[in-house]
Parts: structure tokens; sequence; C-alpha cells
């Protein structure tokens, strides 16, 4: 018993007692019979104690933190009781998540490790299969955002994010006031962004906002213009240099003239210095004119994008909103995706977006005593 005690300080053990040491060498296991330190069973739904009516005749096991090469498993046989409230259940397991297969505090140095570096530097790091290791991510997240509901959003953004090779998208909406994440859907389609929409803010919250920003797609616009009736619409210096970077890519595929597009480039670059509305409303009229002479076919279609939506250019002016922000967050994104390369699926590179720049702070959802790292 003494043995078990020091393993029991050794590994930080709160709330539970270890009866019974084993190691598999071959292995590198180190495997504990452990029982909750009170007597007595509670109900997971009431934390009540209730009426034990039987020992499960297999035992569980769980998976926790890894301490110098070893593994460590726990082994505890969870008994069955009758709460007068709920009925018969499997009794509350006080180092675990109801039917997790790893303790709190390994679920927690998970996450926090996954803020940090690759999925496959921490399965490593953590001795876990990289499949558990994604399983780990969804559920803890799931639950984390389960009811979860977004609030005082004034200033929106909305992006969207190509993962495998540019051939699929996600949209992602931010809160550019608090530079985080507060909703991603799968698509880049109006009616993934409806889902938002729809699903997500009350009327009174879609009243609420008072700046949206997006890049010149008809789709964001057109769902801003529908949901948010007091927003001022800002298409921002980060999105249309995007665009035109793509434009410019067109030109040089063409390979001529490639000068002439250049130097209109920089010279968009002044525009966002202006701080008087109609100097700068000149300045777009004079660029787009010189743009739509030059002849080159990408650059063309861009000036008249432009020209299309001067009025909603010109609000960034005014609003100075959301460029560092939006550009910030995006670039964040781009790290988030590599390093979730090679994840099997796209609800792990989601849960990562939202694990890092979501609007909530999920290691901080894990319960205090089980911080014992
Ligand atoms: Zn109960």
């Amino acid at each position: 018993m003494a043995n078990g005690k020091f393993i029991s300080k050794l590994l930080r053990l709160v709330g539970l007692r270890v009866c019974e040491v084993w190691f598999k060498e071959r292995l590198r296991e180190l495997h504990l019979h452990v029982k909750p330190h009170k007597n007595g069973a509670q109900c997971p739904q009431c934390k009540r104690r209730g009426r034990i009516v039987r020992t499960l005749p297999e035992a569980r096991i769980w998976r926790d933190v890894p301490v110098c090469g070893w593994a460590v498993f726990f082994h505890y046989f969870p008994r069955e009781i009758a709460c007068p409230t709920h009925g018969r259940a499997q009794e509350l397991i006080p180092w675990a998540e109801g039917y997790a297969r790893v303790s709190h505090r390994l679920e927690l140095l998970v996450l926090t490790y996954a803020q940090l570096m690759t999925h496959k530097a921490v399965a490593k790091l953590l001795h876990l299969p990289v499949s558990t290791f994604s399983d780990i991510l969804h559920r803890t997240i799931t639950l984390c955002r389960d009811g979860h509901r977004i609030r005082a959003l004034r200033s929106l953004g909305i992006d969207e994010v190509s993962y495998r090779k540019g051939q699929k998208y996600l949209t992602v909406v931010y809160d550019l006031e608090r530079a985080c994440v507060v909703w991603v859907g799968k698509g880049k389609a109006r009616e993934t962004i409806e889902r938002f929409f729809n699903e997500q803010l009350s009327d009174y919250q879609k009243k609420r906002i008072e700046w949206a920003c997006c890049d010149m797609s008809e789709t964001f616009i057109g769902a801003i213009k529908e949901h948010c009736p007091n927003a001022e619409l800002v298409l921002d210096r980060f999105h249309i240099a995007k665009a035109l970077n793509e434009a410019l890519d067109e030109v040089r595929k063409s390979n001529r003239r490639i000068h002439r597009a250049w130097v209109l480039k920089d010279e968009l670059n002044q525009f966002w210095d202006y701080t008087a509305h109609w100097r700068a409303r000149d300045f777009l009229k004079q660029w787009t004119t010189t743009a739509l002479k030059s002849r080159l076919q990408p650059l063309c279609k861009f000036a008249l994008t432009i020209r299309k939506h001067t009025d909603n250019i010109l609000t960034f002016i005014d609003s100075r909103l959301t460029n560092a922000v939006s550009e910030g967050l995006s670039r964040i994104i781009r790290m988030v995706k590599n390093r979730a390369s090679g994840f099997r699926t796209v609800q792990a590179f989601v849960d990562l977006i939202y694990l890092t720049i979501g609007d909530v702070d999920i290691p901080a959802q894990i319960p205090n005593r089980f911080r014992t790292l």
C-alpha cells in the first residue's frame, strides 16, 4: 500500500486511490488499479448518492498523461447505482467524462498542445494514436460548443477558406471586435451563410450588427444586405488586395504588358491613405479608368468590380475597420491548416479553428480540479 501512496503522490492523483500497480515493460505501459477516494457512488446527472445495485463485471480502462515514456492506464470496475430521480445508471467517474476513455487531465493536455503544434507531434508526445487524438479533440470541442451562443456581435466579418487544394471551402464568420471566430460552416454557397444567419442569430442580434465586412462576392454581400438591416457594408483593404493579386496572377500568365499591371497595383496602394471621402472617390474613379484602358482582361474585370462596389469600399475610409483584424485572423487560419495537415476529415480542421481562435476558451472549460499538471 505504501507503494500505491507513493505512486499516487508521484502522479499527483487527486480524488482516487491506487490499489495495485503493474508494468508492461515491452509495451512501455504503467497500469494502475484505482478506486475513487470517497465511499458511495454518485449519480452522473444530479451528483447525489445512489444505492449501489451491482459492480459491472468488466473493468474499464482510461488512458492518463504519460510519465517518462510510460503510457499510463487506470483500471476500475464501475458500479451501477439506482438514483431516486434518474433510475439505474453507471456511477459518476471523477477522473473522466462520462463515456470517455481518457482522463480529464489528458484531455486538457491534448487541447493545450493542439493549440501549439501539429497533430502528429501531439500524438507522438502523448503516446496516442492519431485517431484517438482526433476523437478527443472532436468530442471535447463539440461538448464545449454545445449550447454555446454568440454574444454581443457588432462587427461581423465573413470569409472563405479553402481546404484540400482549393477544391472545397469553409465559410468562416468572425467577430472583428473581439478578433475571434464565431462560426464555421462547410461550403461557400449562399445556403451556407444563410444557415449561419438563420440558426445562430436572433432578429434582435441581426439588427445590432453595425459593421459587416467581406470580399466582393455577391453571395456574402447579398446575405449581409438581406439579414443585417442596420449594418454598414465594408469591403476592406485586405480583400481588395487579395482580389487584385488574383487579377495580377492572371495577367502574369499571359506574360506581356506585365509592367503596366504592376504600376497600377502600386498606384492603388495610395488609395488607403486618403482620409477625405470625396478625394478617395475621385481617386478610385481615375484609377479604374486607367485600369480599363490597360486592356488587360483580368484587370478590367477587377476595375469593373471596384466600380460596382465603390460605395462600400469608401466606407472603409470612414470606418478604418477590420483591415488588420481580418488579415490577422485569416493568417492564423492558414497556420492552423498547415498544422492540421494530414487531418482525416474536414471536421478536424473545423475543430482546430474553434480551438485556436474560437470565441470560447475551450481548455478553460475543463474543470479546475483536473488541472494538476
Ligand atoms: Zn440522479
